[in-house]
């Protein structure tokens, strides 16, 4: 639909539409609730990485799960989680359709805030246009002092949304370091430049490009496609009712997509937002009875058969393959943290030998979580006296190495020697490596 379409129907819109029905408050069962879920997912994105939940070591090129780095050989911890989060992803896709961009995606949520504080200061046609049409601004408002408001509020909310994203890559009192201009050697030195360079992309999509990403350039969007069905949830239309449709385009008028919500398709852009059904409501509260369009998740042509009834076998069915794999995901995660090894120890021969037998060892520690400890060493299979290590007690910073020597005495009557290394820690973790030492 074009603006101008759009804009002679706003002009249509009879005076009956109730915003406060003899003092009830207006009817928006879906709006707050989504805006409340999009506040969460902001607050989650940030309290995720922040509190050691999940984020990215750039120094060690590493996952980090709980404050624990995650390496290749904790298979079972990198596994079950792709598996939990791609097959709950589908899961949701299948039944729920495209309700994460409307209910979660930071980008929608940014593109909502920005039309809203650009009508609320310029007027409420001043849209951004998905056509291309230049932004009409009411001539009361078209003050400098509006567009000042709009870029300074824009610049913020770009500052702060940019900041985002190094918490993922940064421990919190690092990112308060930089947010504070504080020396920290943690920071990298040309972190201010990729934060300046993500500021001015955060800008020109909150000024400029808004729901044209979402319609024209997210690939998301299109993976979402793949796994929606007729069944997945959508809008659906009372047609029975279509007469009460005269001469109103309220919910056409609410879609900031740009939709019809009265001829929605499988495979069109409706991300499940709620706002025409709300504003169909509301053109319904005086007369007391629901309105036209309603969530649905299944083409009822049976009606001897219950509405929750037909809902239950529907999901049933589309979970039937995904459930399993995120039953599966999750166990494997939760078996991957209960099995985690915290440290890892490895022996190796140094280049102390002596004709063809080694007699010097290097044992190699690192500390996997993000805060110092202390390892001891013993060797368990060798004779006292056979034998000397350089330090018994080891120091670890956060996610450090160090390394020690071990060396065996050379006079050992000739025979292959079967020792261990075992390093405990404090919190009772013990590790083993097992040695074969061949004496000549
Ligand atoms: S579905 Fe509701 S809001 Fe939309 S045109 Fe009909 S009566 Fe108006
Ligand atoms: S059709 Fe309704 S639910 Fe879909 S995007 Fe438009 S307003 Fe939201």
């Amino acid at each position: 639909m074009t603006g101008s379409v759009k804009y002679k129907s706003i002009s249509r819109i009879p005076v009956k539409v109730v915003l406060k029905a003899a003092g009830k408050p207006v009817y928006s069962e879906f709006r707050w609730k989504r805006r409340l879920l999009q506040l969460l997912v902001l607050f989650l994105a940030v309290l995720i990485p922040a509190s050691g939940l999940f984020r990215i070591d750039p120094s060690a090129a590493a996952f980090v799960v709980l404050d624990r780095q995650i390496w290749l050989s904790d298979f079972s911890l990198v596994t079950g989680a792709w598996l939990f989060l791609a097959s709950s992803l589908i899961l949701m896709y299948s039944t729920a359709g495209m309700v994460f961009c409307g209910w979660a995606c930071p980008q929608n949520t940014m593109s909502e805030w920005a039309n809203n504080l650009t009508h609320k200061l310029l007027g409420k046609h001043a849209e951004v246009s998905l056509t291309g049409e230049a932004i009409r601004v009411a001539g009361a408002k078209n003050k400098a002092l509006n567009w000042f408001l709009l870029g300074i509020s824009f610049l913020g909310a770009a500052m702060f949304f940019a900041l985002i994203p190094l918490f993922y890559f940064y421990q919190p009192s690092v990112v308060w370091s930089f947010i504070t201009f504080q020396e920290d050697a943690r920071l990298a030195s040309s972190l201010h430049w990729i934060y300046a360079v993500c500021v001015v992309i955060i800008f020109i999509d909150i000024a400029m490009i808004r729901h044209f990403w979402c319609r024209y350039a997210c690939i998301y969007r299109v993976w979402m496609h793949s796994f929606k069905t007729r069944q997945t949830l959508r809008v659906a239309y009372d047609a029975s009712r279509s007469k009460e449709c005269d001469k109103c385009s309220y919910c056409v008028n609410s879609c900031f997509i740009d939709l019809d919500p009265r001829k929605t398709d499988v495979y069109d852009s409706c991300i499940n937002c709620g706002d025409c059904i709300d504003a169909c409501n509301r053109m319904h509260q005086k007369q007391g009875v629901p309105g036209l369009l309603r969530f649905e998740m299944l083409e009822r042509k049976n009606q001897s058969v219950s509405k929750l009834h037909n809902v239950a076998i529907s999901l049933f069915t589309r979970m039937g393959w995904t459930a399993p794999f995120v039953v599966l995901g999750a166990s494997m995660f939760i078996w991957g943290l209960w099995s985690y090894q915290p440290y890892h120890v490895v022996v190796g021969h140094a280049d102390v030998q002596q004709g063809r037998s080694v007699q010097g060892y290097r044992i190699a520690l690192t500390n996997k979580l993000y805060h110092a400890t202390e390892l001891h060493v013993k060797v368990l299979g060798l004779p006292q006296g056979t034998y000397q290590l350089s330090a018994e007690n080891v120091k670890l910073s956060a996610v450090g190495r160090e390394s020690l020597m071990l060396s065996i005495v050379k006079d050992l009557p000739r025979g292959i020697y079967s020792f261990v290394v075992e390093v405990s820690a404090g919190d009772a973790w013990k590790g083993r490596f097992p040695v074969q030492h061949f004496s000549e």
